[in-house]
């Protein structure tokens, strides 16, 4: 008879266990020492949200999905699902993760210390051979675990199981070569027995893109509901409700983080969590569905303070890094992230467009300028820089001429010494200028820079992928000129970022109307005219711009001034001040020198 017959007819014989995997868990589960905040005996009533989840799996139900950000005990919640099933009801069962090396990692570091702490589960190894247990597989009386990586097909296709518990599923690879989806591979594995326990587990990734919100969108949906300490009324904890105040320094102030129950603005605070979770329930927000679903974030741990999180987020949005708001939805919130960056209207940013009506707006404090160097032409962007990033475009333009001549970079002189006049006279001028020098003309390049750092003109290099903006600054280059490296595409992320915001204030970038700053329809084009593709590879995110638009000078040259002001290393706050102890020009001939120049103790030391 064949192992497949034997477990199915074992799974049928075997009477059903008396105790749900919770009581199962607090009489059985320890939590190794190292592997949990908390070592020791598990108790659900620490996390009383684990309960149902753990509870339902061992019902009629056939799949679970939990939708969980980190932090909340989602691996203990699986590990304690795994020694249920070893302890009482041996069964073929596979631990998916994304990767072999998550899988043998995971075997190791959690799998191998649980078993090892809790006496139910290390006795079923009394009397296994070493070779019974290794890390990819567990054996022993009536059963076996097999911990695998998803992105290693042979493995998915050669065994039968009645349990899969798949770990991290946003991060399994989509397709595999010639084998199609991990996930429904595994699947198929479980279709033999009627009574297959699958659970689905994951923290969501990219809107529209995440399994684990397909399959939570398929379920039954439940959320955990707590009562207001004060008025009693039911919520769920969402990021809405969290408060604080910032001090004068835009500090968090610590005291003033809360949560605010929206029926009576009660300020609940991390020392009612505990009373709140306690008194909590599941409440299915799509209940004609029948499988269960769970949705659970970092708000209700009791783990994570809401001071934490709010203080998490506040850097994160702070950065100006939308990968790191988008890590913060994902791991803190549970929430998949809409990647509002991932395409640009010109349309729309056209029609924002607004009259200055002076040559340069009071906000402004430093000016940078970007130049990317063309066969024919030289393209530039002037862009005013204020509080916050928030942005002002001063001028586009476009120098025609031999770039191997001198004329062309004779223009470029004006351009990099132009002043820029406010309301009051007082004026300012171009504080730094960076150059491609990877196109055509990279000698060219170097040779005009390299006369010019004094006036804060230097040649770059963008270089792809998610780093700093200001990748490195070198002279390792034939001139043995000064060369910055530039992060392109974090400075397109960003600038991106910036452009979907529709309030003035930090991170917006205004457009002049007045026709001599050349903001036509063909500039926005080309100012969106790449977009951001999210790939899901091996597990991990990755991300690529591609071109929507033949044309792209006004992005690239708009991202090096974004470089350009990263370089200056700005003070706004330092900076306004210089610019209002200026004296009025008619009191006095004294130009107005900024302090723009430390970029050069920066780039010689
Ligand atoms: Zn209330």
């Amino acid at each position: 008879m064949n192992q497949e017959i034997l477990n199915n007819i074992f799974a049928t014989l075997k009477p059903k266990p008396r105790l749900t995997i919770s009581q199962w868990a607090d009489q059985n589960r320890y939590l190794a020492r190292g592997t949990s905040p908390e070592p020791g005996r598990w108790r659900t009533a620490r996390s009383p949200y684990t309960r149902e989840i753990m509870d339902v799996f061992n019902t009629t139900a056939n799949i679970v999905v939990v939708c969980a950000s980190s932090q909340v005990g989602k691996t203990e919640i699986a590990l304690n699902i795994l020694g249920f099933y070893m302890h009482e009801d041996p069964s073929p069962t596979m631990y998916l993760m994304p990767t072999d090396g998550n899988a043998q990692d995971f075997s190791k570091t959690r799998v191998e210390p649980t078993i090892q702490a809790s006496p139910a589960l290390s006795n079923l190894f009394k009397y296994s051979k070493d070779s019974d247990n290794t890390i990819e597989l567990k054996q022993f009386s009536g059963g076996y675990v097999a911990i695998y990586g998803a992105s290693t097909p042979t493995k998915l296709a050669s065994q039968a199981i009645k349990v899969l518990l798949a770990d991290e599923i946003d991060r399994f690879p989509k397709v595999l070569k010639g084998e199609g989806d991990p996930l429904k591979l595994a699947l198929q594995r479980t279709t033999n027995f009627f009574n297959r326990k699958v659970l689905f587990i994951s923290t969501p990734t990219v809107k529209n893109d995440s399994r684990i919100e397909e399959w939570f969108e398929k379920s039954d949906k439940r959320f955990y509901h707590v009562p207001c300490p004060d008025c009693g009324h039911e919520f769920i904890l969402s990021w809405d409700l969290v408060k604080w105040k910032l001090d004068d320094k835009k500090e968090l102030i610590i005291n003033s983080v809360h949560l605010q129950c929206p029926a009576c603005f009660f300020n609940i605070k991390d020392k009612h969590k505990s009373e709140l979770l306690a008194n909590g329930k599941w409440i299915a927000t799509a209940p004609n569905k029948t499988m269960p679903g769970f949705h659970i974030s970092s708000l209700y741990s009791p783990w994570v303070k809401f001071y934490d999180l709010a203080k998490e987020y506040i850097e994160a949005t702070n950065s100006g890094d939308p990968l790191k708001l988008r890590e913060f939805m994902n791991l803190k919130l549970g929430l998949s992230f809409e990647d509002v960056l991932l395409e640009l209207d010109p349309e729309i940013l056209l029609r924002r467009r607004e009259f200055y009506n002076c040559e340069l707006p009071d906000k402004v404090l430093y000016i940078t300028c970007g130049v990317d160097t063309q066969g024919d032409r030289l393209e530039y962007h002037i862009i005013g820089w204020g509080d916050g990033y928030e942005a002002w475009v001063l001028q586009y333009g476009v120098i025609f001429g031999d770039l191997t001549s001198e004329k062309p970079w004779k223009a470029l002189d004006d351009v990099v010494t132009s002043k820029f006049t406010f309301k009051d006279g007082r004026q300012l001028i171009i504080a730094t200028t960076f150059i491609d020098s990877g196109g055509n003309h990279t000698n060219e390049v170097y040779k005009y820079a390299m006369k010019r750092n004094h006036l804060g003109v230097y040649p770059v290099k963008g270089r792809a992928g998610n780093t700093n903006i200001i990748q490195s600054v070198s002279k390792n280059n034939v001139y043995k000129t000064t060369l910055i490296i530039v992060g392109v595409d974090s400075g397109k992320s960003r600038l991106f970022h910036s452009l979907a915001i529709e309030e003035f204030g930090a991170g917006y970038v205004h457009f002049p109307r007045e026709d001599s700053a050349n903001c036509d329809y063909h500039y926005f084009q080309m100012l969106t005219a790449e977009k951001k593709e999210i790939v899901l590879k091996n597990g991990s995110y990755s991300e690529r711009w591609v071109s929507v638009y033949a044309r792209n000078e006004a992005l690239d040259t708009f991202v090096y001034a974004l470089a350009a002001l990263e370089m200056l290393n700005p003070n706004f706050e330092a900076q306004r001040k210089a610019i209002e102890e200026l004296p009025l020009p008619e009191q006095t001939q004294i130009e107005f020198k900024p302090q723009e120049r430390r970029i050069l103790s920066r780039l010689n030391r």
